[in-house]
Parts: structure tokens; C-alpha cells; sequence
């Protein structure tokens, strides 16, 4: 490990885990005992991120968005920290809860909310629980109102500055995401009818780096600007999250204190500031994984197939996205470099962990580790080709997830309709 523990209790906590930092020992174990595919969670390393975070935002409110990583033992570890939860559905908010987040400290962010979701939380709100609705449609509050809450309520503005690594995950500026900035006021003042107005929000997508901080400094100024003009001043104005993280070996690390200096200097106005990072929190304290199942010399490459694909890690199909991969088999020294397309055993096109990586020879039976994979990794499997989801260990070894079995794919079927 990077975070070179001393023995006396004392970690070092660096600014990212690299995938070489994982002891390979360790991930050869864990894949013998549990099988591959298996993403393996550190929690002390989410712990660690945690930390970082609280100690460069030390006046603000620290919201985890739950979305990236919902596994119980992350969220206790997130909570424990003394992290807030951000939520993006119903579900999520149950799991918070259920991971014993205060009511208080979780905000559900209401994107187009489902009429199921709104009953749940509504029925646990009236149940007690005084978390925060967050709307990004004045018809949202209607609906809010139609189901009798009176609770609180934060609008989430759509800033119009767009910032991220892919289109696909830049928020910002995509018309779906809250109200528009010019009818935010008016949003303010119909919240605030509803129920209580406590806060504003709004969230660039993902993207925030050391040399990209001006779109990040755009938004803040601009919810700042807007929370002072307001008749009534919030208490808290979230700025969201998309914290960067290095996926590529040469990509250093997010300087922390810069993005904090950055957003304290934009921020001019008197309301609390809530930063929700959740990619962040989690990315680099997992890691993925798998066994190469096939490999195949072809007229333009080596083709290394595995037993992870696009169902076990969606990012590389969805967003192009960059995870390192490296071999962990234990007799490498002695082969010889080779380029690689390395792909899963999915029938699409799309299936392919990555293009051009340089792994020692590879041989059938030899563990990779797909790095950087504890956001958006586990959360966004699937079961697409019938083939079940993978197992979820952490590092010591303790069950997160069970592996899906084929009697888990077919257990919806037949049964009736709840
Ligand atoms: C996804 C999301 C986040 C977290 O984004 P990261 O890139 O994982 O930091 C924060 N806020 C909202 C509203 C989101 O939807």
C-alpha cells in the first residue's frame, strides 16, 4: 500500500491509491477464495478520502453522493466519517438511513422523481425522518404538495456552465437538470409555499481537475450571487460534486486545497456551502478482478479475453472511460511486453475493458486488475446475457455482495406483481 502503514496506528494518507499501490499477494488470494469476476473494496481507503475532504472543506457541509458506491459497509464507513448522504432516488435514501445516516443530513434529489419514490419518502418524512427534498421542476413541488409534505426543500438550479471529462456526464448545462437559472428566484419563492425553503443546489457533473477549475469557479460565483439576491436567504448552497480522480498511471493526483481555495474565493455569500463529491469518495479504494479466459493472436492485435465485460463495468462502453489494467499473475518477469485489446464475453462490439495495453505476455488463467473501479463499478452491473452479477469482497476479506447465481436471474419471473 502507498499509505505506507508504520505499525504504530498512524497511516499516511496520500492523495490517491494507484492500482500498483494494491499488494497483488493479497488480490491473488481473495480471487482464489471468491472467485473471479470480484471487485474488492478498501474501506480504510474510502475512510482515508473521507478524511481529505473534511480537512480541506473544514467550514462547509461534506455530502457523499451515495449514487457512486452504495454498498452497507461503505455507507457506515461514509456516516462514521461524518459525512452527509446525497441521494438520488428512494432507494438510496433507504439505504442511507438504513446505514444510519440522520434523517437531517440526507438530501433527496428529486431528478424527474418517479411517483413511487416521492410516496416512500414522503411516507418516511411523515414517519419523522426531516431529511431535505431537492426539486429541479416547479411541477416536482406540486407533486411534493399534492402528497402533503411541508417539509424541507431545496431548488436545484441548472447554472448553465458545463464542465466534464464526456459529454454524457456533463450536468451543468443539460436542460433536464434543475430549473433554469433565470426562473430560480421565483422557484425559490414557490418552494417556500410549499413547504421550507432551506437550500440551493446545483452540480457541473463530473470533471473537476487541477487545470479545469474555471467552469467549477463560474458555477460557485453564480450560486453565490444568486443566493444573495434571494428575499430570503438560504442555509446552504450545495455546489455538487464531480471531484476529479486520476484514472491514467501519468494523471496526478486532484490538488484538494486548490479546489477548496478555488470554491471558498467564488463563494461570496453568507449561506453554508455544501460540496457533494462521490466519485471522490470511492473510486480509488476498489479495484476489479478478473481472469483471462482466452487469448488470440490476431492480424492487428492480441486479443485477451476475460471474465469481466461491459455487465461487470459499464464505464469503459458508456463513456469511453480509462481504467488501468495490469497482471497480477505471479511469473511475469520473464515475458515479453505485448499490446493488448482486452475484452469481455459479452456479444457486442462495446465489450472491451480497454484498447492497446501493454500487459506481459498474456496467458490463459492469469489475473488482471481493473484499477480504480470503486465508483460506478458494482452500481452500474447488470445482467445483460444472463450472466450474474459478481461478487463484492472487501480487503479483509469479508463479504459485501454475494456472487449472483443463475437461480438469481430468474427469480423475478412468475410470481405476482407487488
Ligand atoms: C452524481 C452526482 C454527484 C456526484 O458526482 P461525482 O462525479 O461522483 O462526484 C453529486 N451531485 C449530484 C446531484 C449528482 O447527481
Amino acid at each position: 500500500m502507498s499509505e505506507s502503514n508504520t505499525g504504530d496506528g498512524t497511516t499516511e494518507n496520500s492523495a490517491v491509491r494507484r492500482p500498483a499501490d494494491w499488494e497483488a499477494d493479497r488480490l491473488r488470494d481473495l480471487a482464489s477464495e471468491f472467485g473471479t469476476p470480484l471487485y474488492v473494496v478498501d474501506p480504510d481507503r474510502v475512510r482515508q478520502n473521507c478524511e481529505r475532504l473534511l480537512g480541506a472543506f473544514p467550514d462547509a457541509t461534506v455530502d457523499y453522493a451515495v449514487k457512486a458506491n452504495t454498498a452497507r459497509t461503505v455507507l457506515e464507513t461514509v456516516e462514521d466519517a461524518g459525512l452527509g448522504a446525497e441521494c438520488a432516488s428512494a432507494g438510496e435514501v433507504r439505504r442511507a438511513l438504513d446505514a444510519g445516516f440522520a434523517p437531517e443530513e440526507v438530501r433527496y434529489t428529486a431528478v424527474n422523481p418517479p411517483a413511487a419514490d416521492l410516496d416512500a419518502v414522503v411516507e418516511w418524512w411523515r414517519e419523522g425522518a426531516d431529511l431535505t427534498v431537492t426539486v429541479g421542476a416547479r411541477t416536482t413541488l406540486d407533486a411534493l404538495a399534492e402528497r402533503g409534505y411541508d417539509g424541507r426543500l431545496c431548488v436545484r438550479v441548472n447554472p448553465e456552465v458545463g464542465a466534464g471529462h464526456h459529454a454524457k456526464v456533463t450536468t451543468g448545462d443539460a436542460p433536464q437538470f434543475g430549473v433554469p437559472f433565470d426562473d430560480a428566484t421565483d422557484a425559490a419563492s414557490a418552494a417556500s409555499e410549499v413547504g421550507e425553503f432551506v437550500g440551493l443546489h446545483a452540480h457541473v457533473g463530473s470533471g473537476v481537475s487541477g487545470d479545469d477549475l474555471s467552469a467549477h469557479e463560474v458555477l460557485v460565483g453564480r450560486m453565490a450571487m444568486l443566493a444573495d439576491e434571494l428575499d430570503e436567504s438560504p442555509e446552504f448552497v450545495s455546489v455538487g460534486g464531480g471531484f476529479g480522480v486520476p484514472y491514467r498511471r501519468e494523471d496526478p493526483p486532484l490538488d484538494l486545497d486548490a479546489v477548496a481555495d478555488a470554491t471558498r474565493a467564488a463563494f461570496d455569500c453568507d449561506a453554508r456551502l455544501v460540496v457533494e463529491p462521490g466519485r471522490y469518495v470511492v473510486a480509488d479504494a476498489g479495484i476489479l478482478l478478473t481472469e483471462v479466459t482466452a487469448v488470440k493472436e490476431t492480424a492487428e492485435t492480441t486479443v485477451v479475453g476475460v471474465d469481466a465485460g461491459m455487465t461487470t463495468l459499464l464505464r469503459p462502453a458508456l463513456y469511453d472511460a480509462y481504467h488501468e489494467v495490469r497482471s497480477l499473475s505471479a511469473s511475469i518477469d520473464d515475458r515479453v511486453p505485448t499490446s493488448c485489446l482486452v475484452a469481455g464475453p459479452v456479444c457486442e462490439t462495446a465489450d472491451v475493458l480497454g484498447e492497446e495495453r501493454v500487459l506481459p505476455e498474456p496467458k490463459r488463467g492469469d489475473l488482471l486488475s481493473v484499477g480504480t473501479t470503486g465508483a460506478y463499478g458494482y452500481e452500474m452491473a447488470s445482467t445483460y446475457n444472463s450472466r450474474p452479477r459478481p461478487a463484492v469482497v472487501t480487503l479483509d476479506g469479508e463479504t459485501v455482495a454475494r456472487r449472483e447465481t443463475l437461480a438469481d436471474l430468474t427469480r423475478l419471473e412468475g410470481g405476482e406483481q407487488s
